[in-house]
């Protein structure tokens, strides 16, 4: 399992992370980014989106479970 956590103060709304990973990330109207889903069983391309984040907004954490 994994988890993703977000920094929504530190994104500066570049939208690599939507374009790289279009099925789990999103721009909003605040021109920012939203991951889709935060629980994720396989991290597939999420760890593309973190490591092509410009700032480090996204990070992955594997759980234990
Ligand atoms: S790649 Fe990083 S800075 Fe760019 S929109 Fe996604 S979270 Fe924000």
């Amino acid at each position: 399992m994994f988890v993703i956590k977000h920094d929504k103060v530190a994104c500066i709304g570049c939208g690599s992370c939507a374009a790289i990973c279009p099925n789990n990330w999103e721009m909003t109207s605040e021109g920012k980014s939203n991951p889709i889903e935060i629980n994720l069983d396989v991290v597939g391309c999420n760890k593309d989106a973190e490591a092509a984040c410009p700032v480090g907004a996204i990070k992955i954490i594997e759980t234990k479970d």
